[in-house]
């Protein structure tokens, strides 16, 4: 059986290490790892690949910066050739990004030479794999709900990290067999990382051991790319700086727009940086009093930690780290956002009803894999003459 697995973008890499692991434990299956290169800076990619021991890409697609469009026109255009190239039975591919639309569409419309058997059928396309499924902020304004939108209707074995996950593939006809709860692999990674991360040394680093201090990660287009919305954020985060000091890893998105707004960030309440390595940021998160972010992932990963978490957003697609978790979902007005700042503060991580959400337990890569190794029972693989072929 073989699978490629597609990465592009930096929380791709966290999703993608402990499947990785995973599958390297079993014979049955090839896998393939194609990165797309649509992050390709060595802070949102190479050091993910070092800290979560990802075996380097067998494939590069390297495409170049692009719009929306462009990039993922150009990231199915090269991956066809992957796909002519290789043949292979499934393709897997993870969260909600340009590369993750691209790849299942791309494999969506493509055609095996040799077609094999699978669930009951003759399948001529590779099997489409999307782990975190389902998740839904009913914002098509945002990029990546049409991605997940997408994905979800093109995928056959779509991996839910929330029940929710569930409820939403359900509203829209995905047949039940297809959805299996797993749980969420990015915490698998957080789990796994947790120890060697409190050891990285970043808190001494910055002098932030014993301190109290805020952490904000901000790069959604809706939130940086008006100058306008960036210059109201950013003055209301200088005014929690004034009470809490704020360390802010600024994503390159991020810091093209600062500086083309010219914002100021005056020192001593801000620390701001490059965007840091995994490790390092996994101890940022766990050191700091609460996080103020845009991200999918952080506001999971807040949770996960029992670390407050404030979102700089109008909705969440991952409503369990609100209804379970430490999440509050701020929006982006000042009056909002200073308000959960004084409500987090007052009441920490002991927001009512805090509890890890099911099977965020570090195990969910390995579900995944035992479901795939499951469905694709019927198959047997072979290798003839030299090649891993396929006999039904
Ligand atoms: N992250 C990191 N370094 C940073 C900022 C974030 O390693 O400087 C990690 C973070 O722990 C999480 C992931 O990047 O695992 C989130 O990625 P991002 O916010 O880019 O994407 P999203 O989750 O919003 O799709």
């Amino acid at each position: 059986m073989k699978i490629i697995c597609v990465v592009g973008a930096r929380p791709n890499f966290i999703k993608i290490a402990p499947l990785m692991r995973s599958f390297s434990r079993l014979t049955s299956f090839e896998t393939l790892l194609v990165h797309t290169g649509q992050h390709y800076d060595a802070r949102l990619s190479d050091i993910f690949f070092a800290q979560l021991g990802i075996r380097a890409p067998d494939v590069e697609l390297s495409v170049p910066p692009a719009t929306q469009t462009a990039q993922t026109a150009e990231i199915m255009r090269r991956f066809e050739a992957v796909l002519e190239a290789e043949q292979p039975q499934g393709v897997l591919v993870v969260g909600d990004v340009n590369s993750t639309v691209a790849c299942a569409l791309a494999a969506a419309k493509f055609r095996l030479a040799d077609p094999f058997a699978w669930s009951g059928g003759r399948r001529s396309r590779p099997v489409i794999i999307h782990v975190e499924a389902g998740l839904r902020s009913f914002d098509d304004d945002m990029p990546e709900e049409i991605n997940r939108k997408v994905t979800d209707v093109l995928s056959d074995l779509l991996f839910v990290s929330e029940p929710q996950g569930l409820i939403n593939l359900a509203r829209e006809g995905v047949p039940e067999e297809r959805m299996h709860f797993v749980g969420n692999v990015m915490i698998d990674t957080l789990l796994a990382a947790r120890r060697e991360a409190l050891g990285s040394g970043m808190l001494e680093k910055l002098g932030l051991l014993g301190r109290e201090y805020g952490l904000v990660t901000l790069h959604r287009p809706g939130n940086v790319d008006d100058p306008q919305t960036l210059k109201t954020l950013i003055e209301t985060l200088d005014s929690v700086a004034a009470r809490l000091p704020l360390v802010f890893p600024v994503h390159p998105r991020t810091r093209k727009r600062l500086e083309e707004a010219g914002l100021a960030f005056p020192k001593g309440r801000w620390t701001l940086m490059e965007p840091v390595g995994y490790l390092e940021f996994l101890a940022l998160q766990s050191g700091a009093r609460l996080v103020l972010t845009d991200s999918g992932g952080v506001q999971e990963e807040t949770t996960a930690l029992g670390v407050p978490c404030i979102t700089l957003r109008e909705n969440t697609e991952r409503p369990c780290t609100v209804s379970q978790g430490t999440n509050r979902i701020a929006g982006t007005s000042r009056e909002t956002i200073l308000g959960a700042f004084d409500l987090a503060l007052a009441e920490g991580a002991g927001k009512g009803g805090v509890r890890m959400p099911a099977l965020w337990d570090g195990h969910a890569a390995e579900r995944v894999v035992k479901v795939l190794s499951a469905s694709f029972d019927a198959t047997v693989g072979a290798t003839v003459n030299g090649a891993r072929r396929w006999i039904a």
